[in-house]
């Protein structure tokens, strides 16, 4: 398609776009009396607004009913979190079983990593990506302490080449082999934060699992953002934040995926708690643990049933419109900022910055990160102050995620001219 850099054509594209009655459905902020342009939805989603009313179930059923609302609520509170399984196994491409959502989304990982993460003196190893998100490289290092390793020894990370702004998956392939029996584990981010680069989980899965290492994905960005195929690309578990493109409020609890494989595996380690017992005797009290058969055998406490209700409402959403709609705008709503941000960029002189994101549309997904040569921080701070919400990463990074379920094509093209006057200034 020729883009153009007009408001005209934006307003026509939004028209001939099925997603656009969803912007309805959100709450924005307003700065100057003006719905912000949002671009922080890979931070925390925009709130919907049927979100409320589920909240208010809950509260309502907890006036009614106390203690009863775990058996009577009209969404009853005891097995609430698997309502979950049908609109989530739609979303990340899993199996109903192979879904859970419990605890945030680092504590998952850290779950995970104890029935996935058992080093021997051989094979003791985790390969992961150079600058992960930081509470990942954290969590990386207390495991391996935790085990009796040295993490300058046990943790591998990717590093990107010498002048290049994205990991190149031959090297992640490279290593992998390089590491070999050593390998105990891999945990990539299946979405990179910083760049919005996208890993090819199939292969670098099959890629480990061949060595024998486990294999998991940290896909808090990529959840609700990419297509995602997690039982057919036979990765043994994932983990992802609600509260980033998935739209379930601030510090939400995380999904987890647990394939199929490894839920009759009652000797896997895991740690235990009531709510992963055998569901038909949870409330029997007894003594010995019986795991429920499925990622559900995971689970640990009660759930936090008023969480879970925002996330509800944003997961049943998703299954409305379906992964394979958001992403075909998505494509075409960043192809088309990508259009406007080279735009004005020429209009000015073709210097201000750059886009560190890959080009090819194969390994990137809503985001698109801009390195500013000059003044990145004042430029941000004035996109703010005229209603351009962005996100803000040292040294001088500007990250705009046009999420698709709300923000629209004018909403790019309103952004580039306040952009260009801004650069101007
Ligand atoms: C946002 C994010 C997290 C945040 O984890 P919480 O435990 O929810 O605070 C972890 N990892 C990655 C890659 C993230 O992008």
């Amino acid at each position: 398609m020729e883009f153009q850099n007009t408001r005209e054509f934006a307003q026509q594209l939004d028209a001939q776009d099925e997603l656009f009655k969803y912007r309805d459905e959100f709450h924005f902020p307003s700065i100057n009396g003006k719905n912000v342009i949002y671009f922080t939805g890979n931070s925390l989603g925009l709130q919907p607004k049927r979100t409320k009313t589920y909240v208010d179930e809950v509260m309502n059923d907890w006036a009614r009913l106390a203690v009863e609302g775990h058996f009577y609520a009209d969404k009853p509170w005891w097995d609430y979190h698997e309502r979950f399984a049908i609109p989530l196994s739609e979303i990340v491409g899993a199996k109903p079983s192979e879904i859970t959502v419990m605890n945030t989304l680092t504590v998952n990982l850290h779950l995970m990593m104890v029935s996935f993460y058992q080093p021997t003196e051989k094979k003791y190893k985790i390969i992961c990506e150079e600058k992960a998100f930081p509470s990942d490289q954290y969590m990386f290092q207390s495991q391996v302490k935790f085990h009796g390793f040295n993490p300058s020894d046990a943790i591998i990370e990717i590093k990107r080449r010498e002048g290049e702004h994205n990991i190149r998956h031959e090297d992640i392939l490279a290593k992998i082999e390089e590491v070999g029996d050593e390998l105990a584990l891999v945990l990539i981010g299946g979405v990179n934060y910083y760049t919005g680069q996208v890993f090819d989980i199939k292969t670098i899965t099959q890629a480990a699992q061949k060595t024998g290492a486990f294999v998991g994905w940290d896909l808090a960005h990529a959840a609700g953002n990419i297509e995602l195929q997690l039982h057919d690309w036979c990765v043994d578990f994932a983990c992802w934040c609600s509260y980033k493109y998935m739209n379930s409020g601030p510090g939400n609890v995380s999904g987890c995926f647990i394939h199929e494989k490894h839920h009759g595996d009652f000797e896997l380690q895991r740690f235990a708690g009531w709510w992963g017992h055998n569901k038909e005797r949870r409330f029997k009290m007894e003594p010995h643990f019986e795991p429920e058969y499925g990622a559900n055998g995971w689970q640990i406490s009660n759930l936090p049933i008023l969480s879970l209700a925002p996330y509800l409402a944003s997961a049943e959403m998703f299954a409305e419109v379906g992964m394979t709609k958001l992403v075909k705008k998505r494509n075409l709503l960043t192809a088309y900022l990508e259009f406007i941000l080279h735009e004005i960029d020429e209009e000015i002189d073709g210097t201000e910055f750059e886009i560190i994101t890959p080009q090819n549309q194969e390994e990137r997904a809503c985001q698109l990160s801009v390195y500013f040569h000059g003044q990145g921080k004042t430029l941000f701070d004035y996109l703010m102050v005229n209603g351009v919400i962005t996100d803000w990463r040292e040294p001088n990074v500007i990250r705009l995620a046009p999420a698709p379920f709300y923000c629209s094509f004018e909403d790019m093209y309103e952004f580039g001219q306040i952009l260009k006057k801004g650069i101007s200034k």
